[in-house]
């Protein structure tokens, strides 16, 4: 029987990487998506045609009627769950001094409660088995602190800790949680900084270069198998050197 894992937000950027390559090493994968329905047909067809396995599913992960929903139907279609990605997620840069509270509220409730919410529903299920692994993505901005990004550096300052503290509420029943911290990744995410940014970050950069998707997802792999199976409750940093 194939490991079930399910990518929320992987219907584009680290989230498709992650499915894409979680199906390569033989899982059938769920790919979560809000509203971009051909995005997520898109990353079924490529695992698909690569000789993979897996179904898309709609849902909003920031709203918990959303989330039981969908695991509810994973349950039905599929029976156990293996492996979570909490990976969908938002960045809005904004200075605390102009900083409206429908940003705060928009990260917090995907970033953060989206998290928990998934996180639950999953050690629900991975309990019953003794066994699973959630994964969630963080950010270097948890780490190091960049202007314009308080909202955003503090929701995944929060995925940090919750992360540790589920992997010891968890590890009795078998479920391990760690968390990856990248850096700047090629993805629709950093399209949307502004250029003079893109430049500034590209600057501090040890590597002097931007991450790939498929470095991420390598590490993602990692953390789902059994080749990690020691490890739980860590902060895998993926930044080409930018908080050293
Ligand atoms: P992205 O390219 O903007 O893609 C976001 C994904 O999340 C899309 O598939 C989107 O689906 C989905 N999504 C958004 N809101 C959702 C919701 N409410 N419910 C379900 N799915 C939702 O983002 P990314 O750059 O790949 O980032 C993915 C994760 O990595 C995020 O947690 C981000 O904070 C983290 N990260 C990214 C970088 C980076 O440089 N890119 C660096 C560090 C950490 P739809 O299109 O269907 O809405």
């Amino acid at each position: 029987m194939a490991k079930i894992a399910l990518v929320t937000g992987a219907s584009r950027g680290i989230g498709r990487a992650c499915a894409l390559r979680l199906a390569a090493d033989g899982m059938h994968v769920i790919v979560n998506y809000r509203s971009g329905k051909e995005a997520a047909d898109k990353t079924v067809a490529d695992i698909v045609a690569a000789g993979g396995s897996a179904t898309a599913i709609q849902a909003d992960v920031a709203d918990p009627t959303a989330v039981k929903a969908m695991f509810r139907t994973v349950k039905e279609q599929f029976g156990a769950l293996d492996v979570l990605v909490n990976n969908a997620g938002l960045v809005r840069d904004e200075y605390l001094l102009m900083m409206q509270n429908e940003t705060l509220d928009a990260c917090f409730d995907l970033n953060v409660k989206g998290y928990f919410y998934c996180a639950q529903q999953a050690a629900l299920r991975m309990m019953r088995k003794k066994s699973g692994v959630i994964i969630n993505m963080s950010s270097v901005s948890s780490k190091v602190a960049l202007p314009g990004q308080t909202v955003y550096s503090a929701t995944k300052g929060a995925v940090n800790a919750l992360t540790r503290t589920m992997a010891k509420e968890l590890a009795p029943y078998g479920i391990r949680v760690n968390a990856v911290a990248p850096g700047f990744i090629a993805t629709d995410m950093l399209d949307a900084l502004p250029e003079e940014k893109v430049t500034e970050y590209l600057s501090v950069i040890p590597q002097k270069r931007f991450g790939k998707v498929e470095e991420v997802a390598a590490t993602v792999s990692f953390l789902a198998s059994e080749e990690s199976s020691y490890m739980t409750g860590q902060i895998l940093v993926l930044d080409g050197g930018l908080e050293l």
